[in-house]
C-alpha cells in the first residue's frame, strides 16, 4: 500500500487558486510591515470579532498566550487555584501555571466532554468558603492547617470549549457569578460554534474572556496565533496593554508595568486576514465532514460520533469515532490499521492528571475522564479532504477485524 498517498489528520487548507493567502502575505513584503506594526493586525482583530459577535478583541502570539494574558487580566495571582477540566490540551494549564497558580483538575460531563456544571457547583458550594474577608478559598487540608495556612483562593474558572463544541455556558457561568469567580473560556477550537444560537462572543451573561488559537490545525490558522476576545471594554484595554509591553505611547519608551510581549505579527495577521474570508466555507466543510462520518458508521453501534449537545453547535473541529465498548488497546490496533493504510490519526490528547507536571495537582472525582480518553479517535478532518479521500478512511476504518 505504499503507493497510496498519505491523509493527514488535520493540516492548514492554503490551497486556492488565486493564491489569496500569498498575495496577502505578499503585501507586508512590499511595504516592508513584517513586524508589530502594520495594519492586518487591526483588521484581523475586527474580523474575529465581528465571526464571534463581540465588541473587542485582542490578537496574541498563540492561544496559550491569550489564556495567559486573560488569566493575568482577570486578576490570577500566585497561589490561586483556577478550576479547569482534566481532559483538555495542556496549554490550557500551563497558562494557568504561568501565573504560578495552580489548576483544580475537574471531570467532564460524559454526553459531552465539557466541564461539568453540576460537580462545579459542588466545588464552589462543598469544597470551599469564605475566609473572615469574604474572599472564596478551597477549604484548606489538614497539611494547610498544620502549617497555619489557608486554603488557596480560587482565581477563576476555565471551561474548555472541546473539539469546538461549547461548554453548558449558561449553568457555568450562573455559577461562577452565584460565587463571583471570572470564567476565561478556553474557545482554542471553537471559532464558528454558537451556544443557544450566540456566536461564542455573544453568550448572554458569558464569560469575561474567551480564547482562540489560530496554530496550523484549528479552524483557520495564521501559521502560529491567539486572541482574547471579550465585551468589557476596559478589560480589553488593559490586555492590550499587558501583551504590548504595557507601554504608554506617548511618553516613549515608558512602560507602566512588567507586562508580556505576547504580540502577534503583520505576517501572521495578513495570513489570518486572508484565511477568515473563507471561514465559512471551512466551516461547512467541517459539518460536512462530521456528518459524513456519522452517516458511514451509522450502522455500526460501536463506532460513535463525537457529542452533540442541545445547547450548542460545535465549530466540528475535530470529528471521527468514539469507541466506548473497546478496549485501549483495541483502539491502539485500529490507529495502526489506519496507519498501514497510510492515514494518520495520531492519539488523542491524555488528561492533565496523567502528565508528569501535573500528577501532583488538587482535582476531583475524574472517572469519566479516565474512562473515555484512550476511546476517542479523531479522524482526518482537514477542511480539504476530498470525498474520495474520506471513503478511504472510513472504508479502512470499516475494514479493521477487532480481535479479542
Ligand atoms: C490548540 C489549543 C490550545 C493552544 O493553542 P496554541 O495556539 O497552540 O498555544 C489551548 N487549548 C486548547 C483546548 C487547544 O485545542
Amino acid at each position: 500500500m505504499s503507493d497510496l498517498s498519505v491523509i493527514p489528520l488535520c493540516v492548514p487548507n492554503l490551497e486556492d487558486e488565486n493564491g489569496l493567502e500569498a498575495r496577502t502575505v505578499n503585501q507586508c513584503f512590499e511595504n516592508g510591515m513584517v513586524s508589530y506594526g502594520g495594519a492586518f493586525v487591526n483588521e484581523f482583530q475586527e474580523k474575529v470579532a465581528s465571526a464571534c459577535g463581540a465588541r473587542h478583541a485582542a490578537a496574541t502570539s498563540s492561544g496559550t498566550t491569550a489564556l495567559h494574558a486573560g488569566l493575568h487580566a482577570l486578576g490570577v495571582q500566585p497561589g490561586d487555584l483556577v478550576i479547569v477540566p482534566s481532559l483538555t490540551f495542556i496549554a490550557s494549564a500551563n497558562a494557568i501555571s504561568q501565573c504560578a497558580a495552580e489548576p483544580w483538575l475537574c471531570d467532564v460531563a460524559r454526553d459531552s466532554w465539557t466541564l461539568e456544571a453540576a460537580q462545579l457547583e459542588k466545588m464552589l458550594e462543598n469544597e470551599c468558603m469564605r475566609d473572615s474577608a469574604g474572599v472564596l478559598r478551597r477549604r484548606p487540608s489538614s497539611q494547610d492547617e498544620a502549617k497555619g495556612s489557608e486554603g488557596a483562593r480560587i482565581g477563576a474558572i476555565m471551561p474548555v470549549y472541546m473539539l469546538g463544541l461549547p461548554a453548558e455556558m449558561d449553568r457555568i457561568c450562573d455559577v461562577a457569578r452565584k460565587f463571583d469567580i471570572p470564567v476565561i473560556a478556553d474557545g482554542a477550537a471553537a471559532m464558528g460554534a454558537t451556544f443557544r444560537g450566540h456566536p461564542i462572543g455573544s453568550i448572554p451573561d458569558g464569560p469575561q474572556l474567551t480564547a482562540l488559537s489560530f496554530n496550523a490545525n484549528k479552524i483557520i490558522t495564521t501559521g502560529g496565533g491567539g486572541m482574547l476576545i471579550g465585551n468589557d471594554e476596559a478589560l480589553m484595554e488593559r490586555i492590550v496593554q499587558l501583551t504590548t509591553t504595557a507601554r504608554d505611547w506617548h511618553r516613549g519608551y515608558h512602560h507602566t508595568e512588567i507586562a508580556f510581549n505576547y504580540r502577534l505579527t503583520n505576517l501572521c495577521a495578513a495570513l489570518g486576514v486572508a484565511q477568515m474570508s473563507k471561514l465559512d466555507g471551512f466551516l461547512a466543510a467541517k459539518h460536512a465532514i462530521s456528518q459524513r462520518y456519522a452517516q458511514a458508521f451509522a450502522g455500526r453501534a460501536d463506532l460513535q460520533p463525537f457529542p452533540e449537545v442541545e445547547w450548542a453547535t460545535g465549530a466540528c473541529w475535530f470529528s471521527g469515532v468514539f469507541l466506548p465498548e473497546w478496549s485501549a488497546d483495541q483502539v491502539t490496533a485500529m490507529r495502526a490499521h489506519l496507519d498501514r493504510h497510510a492515514i494518520r490519526t495520531p492519539p488523542f490528547w491524555k488528561p492533565l492528571h496523567l502528565q508528569p507536571p501535573y500528577r501532583d495537582a488538587p482535582r476531583m472525582d475524574l472517572s469519566v475522564s479516565d474512562a473515555i480518553w484512550q476511546h476517542i479517535l479523531p479522524l482526518p478532518c482537514s477542511t480539504h479532504l476530498t470525498v474520495e479521500d474520506q471513503k478511504r478512511v472510513t472504508d479502512a476504518v470499516l475494514s479493521f477485524e477487532r480481535q479479542g
